[in-house]
């Protein structure tokens, strides 16, 4: 809860620029406690700011977001920005609203914004254990070693130093499967499956970090 200028809390939560902040008082009725306030340098706590009988957006906010696919993870990029999807007065806020981590364009599912940079920094590193569960389709029938392989931790991927750790693999038909992995190298599930001569035709994040979506539509979010 921190206690700075009004200017201040309006241009980090992204409502609007430090210098328009005086008109924004005068627009919005402003009150801090009982007080109406029309001047922006006055110093209160954000939990004590109201705006037209609202309070401020939180301080930190950290979602759980079911990306449809054709969105890309990306601040600038010439497509469609998975930051279309969140409030544009979120897309105001200092510090940024990021994705912990990215999903590629076409996969759909489980992705956590945050602003919290600490949070997105230990949850992105490639060290970072956080379960992630995939569901996959599958080009080919699966031949049946596959569980094998990726349980093995040695499977080795094109380009890379070290082998991947042990990932999961469960079977729900002979191209369909859920897929358990520790660590988020690029476009790994993708490549996994490309190792063992398949190809992945759809993929869908089910959970990051015991978070699932499956309580949320395509496009939908939620507080965590
Ligand atoms: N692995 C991939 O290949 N793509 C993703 O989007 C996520 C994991």
């Amino acid at each position: 809860n921190s206690y700075k200028r009004i200017d201040a809390h309006l241009s980090s939560l992204g409502y609007c620029t430090r210098s328009e902040a005086r008109k924004f008082l005068r627009i919005y009725e402003f009150y801090v406690k009982d007080e109406r306030v029309f001047e922006p340098s006055i110093k209160a706590y954000h939990n004590d700011v109201k705006v037209n009988n609202e309070p401020l957006d939180p301080e930190t906010i950290t979602i759980l977001l079911n990306k449809p696919s054709g969105f890309i993870c990306s601040h600038n990029d010439a497509g469609s920005l998975i930051y279309a999807l969140i409030p544009s007065r979120w897309n105001r806020r200092n510090p940024k609203i990021s994705t912990i981590g990215r999903l590629d364009v076409d996969t759909t599912g489980a992705i956590i914004l945050t602003d919290d940079g600490a949070l997105n920094h230990k949850l992105s590193s490639p060290k970072s254990d956080v379960s992630k569960i995939y569901e996959a389709t599958l080009a080919v029938p699966l031949n049946g070693d596959e569980k094998d392989i990726f349980a093995s931790g040695e499977l080795m991927l094109n380009g890379e130093k070290k082998p991947l750790l042990p990932a999961t693999l469960e079977v729900l038909g002979e191209t369909h499967v859920r897929l358990e992995i520790c660590e988020g190298k690029y476009h790994q599930v993708k490549r996994m499956f490309a190792a063992v001569g398949n190809r992945v035709l759809s993929l869908h994040r089910v959970s990051f970090g015991g978070f699932t979506v499956e309580d949320l539509k395509e496009g939908e979010y939620k507080f965590i």
